[in-house]
């Protein structure tokens, strides 16, 4: 496996159509996959997109872990990690949240974005199976990030309040932050930034 360079806002990547993937189980995208989790767990992140690592293809990464919510959350916030390959998103209710979201393209900065609250998604799995879950609270918020890479939208691009848009140590300074569902863990701040689990990405 091999860690990969991830591309940072201004790559023109992270601003085109990303293309739908013809055959899920080919050799390749199993190896893009194995190479994104790695890339991915170095980085700290919870999420990634194909085109942050300058693969211009419709495959996303991401991970919704217990223990991010409270423990009487429902089912459908959490996730293990899975691989979607061409996702589709269908919105269940049009009721949205704002949560505070990073992205490992956009490195030091965190911003308010608003998210669907419930959302049902599809794709398929690299080894062919078709995926169809829903997604609730943290979950739907990373998926609908990491499937808005796939159409060359960044989360800066979703904010109504770029006032909501800082740096991420910052926010912690003055402890206005998190990331958007239930973070309650970033009261001390042990003064690393790179440890930040609100950098989905
Ligand atoms: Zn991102």
């Amino acid at each position: 496996m091999t860690l990969l360079k991830i591309a940072r806002m201004g790559h023109p990547v992270l601003v085109r159509r990303a293309d739908d993937i013809p055959d899920p189980t080919a050799r390749e995208i199993r190896n893009l996959v194995e190479n994104m989790v790695e890339t991915m767990i170095d980085a700290q992140g919870v999420g990634l997109a194909a085109p942050q690592v300058h693969v211009s293809k419709r495959v996303i990464i991401f991970s919704s872990p217990e223990g991010r919510s409270d423990a009487d959350s429902p089912k459908t916030d959490f996730s293990p990690l899975t691989a979607l390959i061409n996702p589709v998103i269908e919105i269940l209710s049009e009721e949205q949240d704002l949560g505070w979201e990073g992205c490992l393209s956009i490195p030091g900065l965190s911003g308010a974005v608003p998210r669907y609250r419930h959302i049902r998604y599809k794709g398929f799995a690299p080894d062919g199976k078709a995926i169809d879950r829903e997604a609730t609270g943290f979950h739907a918020r990373v998926v609908q990030h990491e499937c808005d890479h796939l159409d060359g939208i960044l989360y800066t691009m979703r904010m109504p309040d770029l006032s909501m848009l800082a740096f991420t140590d910052e926010l912690r300074r003055h402890n206005l932050s998190g990331d958007g569902e239930s973070d309650g863990d970033d009261d001390g701040d042990d003064g690393d930034d790179d440890g930040d689990d609100s950098e989905f990405e």
